[in-house]
């Protein structure tokens, strides 16, 4: 029980580091920084950053989320990736590992690594997008890698078999190609292009006819999350809330739930 709590700790504090890097990494790509030289520095008054200052969340617990030297705050998206990470490695080994493990060997130790990298990638597009409003290409890109593999893998193991592909196919179709129409038919202005591109992957990833439960949630908590935030004023019709996130949502929970999800609906049409 020791043993496991310490292992939890651990883990949260590889995967915040993880995350916290990952996060540095993007945010100096977006921004033209090169990331290959020079230490991390406070975006307001420049202050190089100490060892001391950059321990994944205890240092912005410590700190009171302020620069040390200019006091102004420290962007939030830190400590969220980083404990977002942290949640997604500790989750990992408690659950998710055994729930991924259902295949047979060599598959059994693949998979659940294969689907803890799909998680970092997930974690950071959901940040991304809802920090700057963008998905970037690399990462939808490393993801359609990422899904093409996982399919590749499961067919040379005989556990899907070549005539699968036109499902997922369909999945890829029916999931992007809503979009597109929808992306179409507001102009940009209710979805970005970076979410129809996104659902190619992710279709891929969840498949057919679970794609039908991805685009169900996604809209459902979207348009939940959209009336609260403008019954708190915090945005107006104007503002888009980026939808990358409701779309990874209803990705996770389609992969977690899907088959329930669709069963009862399914039986509610008394079919
Ligand atoms: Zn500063």
């Amino acid at each position: 029980m020791l043993t496991m709590l310490f292992v939890c700790v651990l883990l949260f504090f590889l995967g915040a580091a993880i995350g916290s890097f990952l996060n540095v990494v993007v945010y100096r790509t977006l921004s033209g920084e090169s990331w290959k030289v020079g230490r991390s520095h406070c975006e307001h008054c420049n202050h190089t950053i100490t060892w001391y200052e950059n321990i994944p969340l205890l240092s912005f617990v410590m700190l009171g989320g302020r620069c040390s030297v200019c006091k102004k705050p420290i962007d939030i998206t830190h400590p969220v990736v980083e404990v977002l990470m942290g949640s997604l490695f500790v989750w990992w080994y408690l659950v998710g590992s055994l729930f991924f493990q259902l295949s047979q060997n060599p598959f059994q130790v693949v998979q659940p690594l294969f689907w803890l990298c799909v998680g970092v990638v997930l974690c950071l597009i959901v940040v991304i997008d809802m920090q700057h409003y963008i998905i970037p290409d690399v990462l939808s890109a490393l993801l359609l890698v990422l899904a093409l593999c996982y399919r590749t893998a499961l067919t040379a193991a005989g556990i899907m078999q070549p005539t699968d592909y036109i499902q997922l196919a369909l999945a890829a179709l029916v999931g992007s190609g809503f979009l597109f129409i929808l992306w179409h038919a507001t102009r940009g202005k209710g979805i970005g292009f970076g979410d129809v591109k996104l659902m190619v992957p992710l279709a891929l990833l969840v498949g057919w006819p679970q794609v039908v439960a991805l685009l169900f949630v996604a809209f459902v908590s979207g348009a939940v999350v959209g009336v609260l935030l403008m019954v708190c004023g915090k945005k107006t019709m104007k503002y888009a809330v980026p939808f990358g996130p409701f779309l990874i949502a209803g990705a996770v929970f389609s992969l977690l739930w899907g088959d329930t999800l669709l069963g009862w609906y399914l039986s509610q049409l008394g079919m």
